[in-house]
C-alpha cells in the first residue's frame, strides 16, 4: 500500500536525523552541511531504506530525494572494499553531476570513498582507467554504464544497491531498454530504490520487474498558497510572446524560469526577449554539454535573467532563489502545472506563478486551479505598468576563462586575482565555478568589462589567462 505524506503533517519529533540508525560520521557531516531536519521525503523513505527495503518514492524536484538514497546506499558501504557496491543510473550527465557532488558530501567523513561519474559525452578511455583503479559507487547515464559492462570495464558483482533516479524522466528518454540491461548486469540480491517526479505508467513496469516488494512513499504537493502567488493574464494568440516581456519588465523578477510547450515556442521566445534586450537563455536538447554547462551556470549566478525552457529541458534541475515562473504555454495536465510553479517560492521565499492564457483556454485553468484548490486571480496586461522603463538587466555578467580544473585553477585563484591586485570587493564577485576547460566567474554588471579587462592582463595562479564577457 502506498504510504501519501503530507508534508505538512510531518512530525518535527521525528524528523531528526539523529533519529535514524546513521554511523556517527554521517551524523557529523550532516550537522556540518547544517542538514538540520529531515525534509518529509527524507523523514518518510530513510526508516524504509535503512531497514534494506527496496522503495519506489515520488517527491517533487527539490524535494531532498539525493540524501534520501544517498545516506542508504552509504550505509551499505564498505569503503575497505574496493569494488563498485553502489550505483545510480540518472537521465543527463547533469543531473549525475549534481548527485555525484552530494554523495561527496555526504561521504567526506569516511576516507577514501571513490565515486566515479560515467556519462556519455566524455570519452571512454579515462573512464575505463579510473574504473580499473578501483571505486566504491558509480553514477551515470544508462547508456554509458551500459557500453562499460558490454567492454568488461565495469565489474558489478559486489554491488548491494541500484538506485534509479529521475526514473520518469529516463523513460522519457527512452532509456527502458538500457536500464533493463545494466540492472539484468547486478547480483539479484540487492537493494534497488527508485526515485522520480511523477509517477506516468512506465514506473509500476519497472518497479514490477526490477523492484522487490517495494515499499512506496509518495509526497502530496503542498504549495503553501500565500507563497507562491498565481496570477492570470489573457492574451491574443500574436501577442503571446510579446505579453512575456511585459510581465518582466512589470515585475522584474532576477531570476524567472519560463516554460513553453514546444522546442519552437522556446526558440521564438528567446527571439523575442533578446531583441528586447532581456539577457535570456533556453535550455534544448540541441546544445553541446559544454554549451547546456554555460547556458545553466550563467542562470543559477544571476547572470542571465530569464531561462526559458520546455518541461522536458527543465525537470531535475536543482536551481533555487527564482523569482517567478512563467507558463508562457498553458500546460493540460494540472501535475504539470503544479510541478512548474513550485519552482518559484521555495525555502520561505515568495515567488510570482504568472500564466498566459487565450480565451480558449480558460476552462483549462479554471481545471486546473479548481483541483489544486485554488480560486484563479484573473490580470488584465493593459493594467500592468512599469516605472522603471529600462530593459530588465541581470545583476551580473559572467566572465569566462580560458583554464578551469586541468590548468588546477580553483576558485580562490579567480576570487584573489580579482580582490587582489584587480581592486575589487568580494560583494562584487559572483559565484565561481570551475569545469575542466573553464572557470566562469560572475561579476556585478557595473565592473564586467573593466574585470574581463584586469583579469586579462593580469595573472591567475601565476599564468597569463584569456578572458571573455559572455
Ligand atoms: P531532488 O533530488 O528531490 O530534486 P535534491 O536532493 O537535489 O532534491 O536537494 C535539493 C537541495 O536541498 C540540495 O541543494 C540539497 O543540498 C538540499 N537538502 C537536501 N536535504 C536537506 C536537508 N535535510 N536539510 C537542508 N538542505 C537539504
Ligand atoms: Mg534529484
Amino acid at each position: 500500500m502506498p504510504q501519501t505524506v503530507s508534508p505538512s503533517a510531518a512530525d518535527a519529533d521525528r524528523s531528526l536525523f539523529s533519529e535514524l540508525p546513521l554511523s556517527p560520521g554521517l551524523l557529523t557531516t550532516l550537522q556540518q552541511l547544517q542538514y538540520r531536519t529531515m525534509t518529509p521525503i527524507q523523514a518518510a523513505s530513510l526508516p524504509i531504506t535503512l531497514a534494506g527495503h527496496d522503495l519506489i518514492a515520488q517527491a517533487k524536484t527539490g524535494s531532498g530525494k539525493t540524501a534520501a538514497f544517498a545516506l542508504a546506499l552509504l550505509t551499505n558501504l564498505n569503503p575497505r572494499r574496493f569494488a563498485v557496491q553502489a550505483m545510480v543510473l540518472c537521465p543527463t550527465r547533469e543531473l549525475a553531476d549534481q548527485v555525484t557532488q552530494e554523495l561527496r558530501r555526504l561521504a567526506r567523513s569516511a576516507d577514501n570513498i571513490k565515486i566515479l561519474t560515467l556519462c556519455g559525452g566524455s570519452t571512454m578511455r579515462p573512464q575505463m582507467s579510473s574504473l580499473a583503479h578501483g571505486a566504491h559507487i558509480v553514477v551515470g547515464t544508462p547508456g554509458r554504464i551500459m557500453d562499460h559492462l558490454q567492454r568488461n570495464s565495469l565489474n558489478l558483482e559486489a554491488l548491494n544497491t541500484l538506485v534509479f533516479d529521475e526514473a520518469d524522466r529516463m523513460l522519457d528518454m527512452g532509456f527502458y531498454d538500457d536500464i533493463a540491461y545494466v540492472t539484468r548486469c547486478c547480483p539479484p540480491k540487492r537493494q534497488t530504490l527508485l526515485f522520480s517526479a511523477t509517477y506516468p505508467n512506465g514506473i509500476a513496469g519497472l518497479a514490477r520487474q526490477f523492484l522487490r516488494n517495494p515499499q512506496e512513499v509518495k509526497l502530496l504537493e503542498h504549495h503553501e498558497g500565500n507563497k507562491i502567488r498565481q496570477r492570470f493574464y489573457e492574451v491574443a494568440h500574436e501577442t503571446r510572446l510579446q505579453a512575456v516581456g511585459q510581465l518582466l519588465q512589470h515585475y522584474r523578477p532576477v531570476s524567472t524560469l519560463a516554460f513553453c510547450n514546444t522546442k519552437q515556442q522556446c526558440r521564438d521566445l528567446l527571439e523575442v526577449l533578446q531583441a528586447q534586450g532581456i539577457n535570456a537563455l533556453t535550455l534544448n536538447g540541441d546544445l553541446e554539454q559544454r554549451e547546456r554547462d554555460q547556458v545553466l551556470i550563467q542562470f543559477a549566478n544571476r547572470s542571465c535573467s530569464v531561462l526559458v525552457a520546455t518541461d522536458v529541458a527543465a525537470r531535475g534541475l536543482d536551481i533555487t532563489q527564482l523569482e517567478a515562473v512563467i507558463n508562457v504555454d498553458v500546460t493540460p495536465d494540472p501535475e504539470i502545472y503544479i510541478h512548474r510553479i513550485g519552482r518559484t517560492g521555495r525555502a520561505d521565499e515568495n515567488g510570482w506563478a504568472l500564466s498566459l492564457y487565450s480565451l480558449p483556454e480558460m476552462p483549462r485553468i479554471v481545471a486546473i486551479t479548481k483541483m489544486i484548490g485554488s480560486e484563479p486571480e484573473w490580470h488584465d496586461l493593459a493594467t500592468l505598468q512599469s516605472d522603471d522603463n529600462t530593459p530588465l538587466a541581470s545583476p551580473m555578467v559572467t566572465l569566462q576563462i580560458l583554464g578551469g580544473r586541468k590548468e588546477k585553477i580553483r576558485p580562490g585563484d579567480v576570487l584573489g586575482a580579482l580582490t587582489g591586485e584587480a581592486g575589487y570587493t568580494r560583494e562584487q564577485v559572483g559565484k565561481i565555478t570551475v569545469t575542466d576547460q573553464s572557470t566562469y566567474v560572475a561579476v556585478t554588471r557595473d565592473i564586467a568589462h573593466e574585470a574581463a579587462r584586469k583579469l586579462s592582463t593580469g595573472k591567475v595562479k601565476g599564468k597569463t589567462v584569456r578572458v571573455r564577457a559572455l
